[in-house]
């Protein structure tokens, strides 16, 4: 069974999502490109542009086809992240065995360097994320996990860079450097996850449904949840929620 960035990020959020998600596969993927939103689109197209230019490959009929990513191509050529020197690789792929599982992650660029590593990531989005919520993504943890547990990489030469295509001036970029405490840390937590994540695979073979969220987190994460109404935690229509009520007070009208 592969787990991805994505997929320990359901886990970490809701159990019961990734499994709707992932083992009872409740959203189709023709369903998922369907609501492919404009922004997702064009993100995942500024991605293949750069890959190609990364790759040394004539990006001018993307440009042309695609002129809705100028800005951001532009963008890059005025204000690219700092990178070391090295060699690099677009759409480079590391994965690692972990008991029964493949833990994987597609890395949008990364440059081997004379004893440093950098992980390049492209980020699309209108509104950049503060570090301190960058840190802590799934993404990054196990990206860099990845790189130092896989190559002859030290955790302290490795770093990783979010670069923001529409991000402001002089804080375009974002680099977190990586540590041997933050490498014993991530792994335990993995093996925590990854442990549980066993217990519920085998609990869900006999009939049992995996964890929802607990309900003092309902608010935060059910109201925009897709699954809100199989888990019948969809907001209360206000209408409905105050029926009984109603009906209580048209009763002691008649009765009167
Ligand atoms: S509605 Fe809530 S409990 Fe159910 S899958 Fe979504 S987040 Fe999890």
């Amino acid at each position: 069974m592969q787990l991805s960035q994505a997929h320990l990020r359901t886990l970490q959020t809701c159990p019961r999502q990734y499994q709707y998600r992932y083992l009872d596969s409740l959203i189709l993927p023709e369903a998922t490109q369907l609501t492919e939103t404009t922004s997702q689109k064009q993100g995942r197209d500024f991605h293949r542009l750069m890959q190609q230019h990364l790759q040394g490959l004539d990006i001018h009929p993307i440009l042309e086809a695609q002129p809705e990513l100028k800005p951001w191509f532009e963008a890059f050529q005025r204000m690219p992240p700092p990178m070391i020197q090295g060699q690099g690789e677009a759409e480079h792929v590391r994965s690692l065995g972990w008991q029964e599982f493949t833990v994987v992650g597609v890395y949008d660029y990364v440059i081997f360097g004379q004893g440093q590593a950098q992980i390049l990531d492209w980020k699309t989005y209108a509104r950049p994320p503060a570090p301190a919520t960058l840190i802590h993504h799934w993404q990054t943890r196990l990206y860099c996990y990845l790189l130092a547990a896989t190559s002859s990489y030290l955790p302290s030469q490795i770093s990783m860079t979010y670069w923001f295509a529409q991000g402001e001036k002089g804080a375009n970029f974002y680099t977190f450097h990586y540590s041997e405490v933050t490498h014993r840390e991530i792994h335990h937590t993995l093996e925590r996850c990854l442990r549980e994540l066993c217990q519920w695979l085998q609990q869900y073979a006999q009939g049992q449904e995996l964890p929802q969220v607990p309900p003092d987190q309902i608010a935060q994460y059910c109201s925009e949840c897709p699954f809100n109404e199989r888990c019948q935690r969809s907001q209360p229509n206000p209408v409905s929620s105050i029926a009984p009520f109603l009906a209580v007070l048209k009763d002691l009208s008649v009765a009167r």
